[in-house]
């Protein structure tokens, strides 16, 4: 149960106060007390499409930096994006650093190999303009069989990063042979690539990953199926391939949403995600429903954005940092963002 703070009423007060004039987006992994503020609740697919629609002088993001920074690139000229802390970093987009996967793309251009590189939307702004630049795109946990599809339509390669999880999943759900996939040696600032096994394969790898999902093992629902026979299990495709296969279901954060209000009145259902999530349709379907947490796993960092210190960027927007992307970025950023978005309204 949430309370009702100073900052609640602060909040809701702001919002009333500038009306139409703001608009608050809140991804599904931010706490209660975050999420009851916002306009709109959403996973990264969600909320990427509705930015080009949103009128709104204000657009404050709860979610993680690249979040913000996609929301800044799709947003209008004159609109201001705002992220309550500027130091809430997905650890994931972090390991693909743009310098490098140009190093490594150049590698493999240098070998002969034509490669189409598709980044999930966790990746920096500036991976998003390299992608766009190179005839790429992005792509989401909600459309990745989409995308991955799309790339490998494109041409003998395709490289996807960071996650090499959700590329796997991916890769399954699309029947990619197993000997059709390399992870690549990202090492020696991308010099370190096997030309020869990337040449043999059509889905390069990078060896990126979700520290938050690694964390449900295999083992993690075979105990779960031995105390309670019977349960459901969904989990998000940033888990293992492993743990994936032994899943009930696999699916972005919207999909287990449903997944879970889809269930028959009375299941056990084991939900392998960041926890807040876990916690809100717990309590939603309380007495109706058994949601429980695979584990209980959260990522620091979108625990990072609070209700003060959104309420703290409410009380001066006006003086407050708004998130930057380099102009240079920002139309071959978009070009990928809106490659997707085309691909994925078909
Ligand atoms: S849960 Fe994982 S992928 Fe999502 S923001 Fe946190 S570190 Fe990044």
């Amino acid at each position: 149960m949430t309370t009702n703070t100073r900052e609640h009423q602060f909040i809701e007060d702001m919002r009333q106060k500038l009306g139409k004039r703001l608009v608050i987006l809140a991804h599904h992994y931010m706490s209660d007390a975050v999420a009851r503020h916002a306009d709109y609740t959403g996973d990264s697919l969600e909320l990427s499409r509705r930015i080009p629609d949103l009128d709104a002088e204000y657009i404050v993001f709860c979610g993680v930096f690249f979040m913000a920074e996609t929301a800044a690139i799709l947003a209008k000229p004159g609109q201001k994006v705002f992220i309550p802390e500027m130091n809430s970093r997905c650890v994931m987009s972090d390991m693909a650093p743009a310098w490098l996967a140009e190093r490594v793309l150049d590698t493999l251009a240098e070998g002969g190999l034509s490669v189409t590189p598709l980044t999930y939307v966790n990746s920096s702004a500036a991976v998003k303009a390299l992608v766009g630049s190179r005839g790429g795109s992005v792509c989401t946990s909600a459309n990745a069989k989409t995308m991955l599809t799309w790339a490998l339509a494109k041409g003998p390669h395709t490289l996807f990063l960071p996650d090499f999880r959700l590329g796997f999943n991916a890769a399954d759900w699309i029947g990619l042979p197993k000997e059709d996939r390399h992870i690549v040696d990202v090492r020696e600032h991308g010099r370190a690539v096997n030309l020869d096994k990337a040449r043999r394969a059509k889905l390069l790898l990078w060896p990126g990953q979700c520290v938050i999902h690694s964390r449900f093992k295999p083992e993690t629902i075979r105990k779960a199926r031995a105390e309670s026979p019977g349960c459901l299990v969904v989990v998000h495709p940033e888990c293992h391939p492993n743990t994936v296969a032994l899943a009930d279901a696999c699916g972005s954060t919207s999909f287990i949403i449903k997944f879970v209000a889809e269930a028959p009145e009375g299941s056990v259902i084991y939900v392998g995600t960041e926890f807040n999530l876990v916690n809100r349709l717990a309590d939603k379907y309380r007495g109706v429903k058994d949601v429980r947490p695979l584990l209980y796993s959260t990522c620091s960092n979108m625990e990072k954005v609070t209700e003060p210190n959104l309420a703290k960027l409410l009380a001066d927007l006006d003086e407050a940092p708004t998130v930057q992307v380099d102009e240079a970025l920002k139309d071959p950023a978009k070009l990928a963002l809106t490659r997707m978005l085309e691909a994925c309204a078909r």
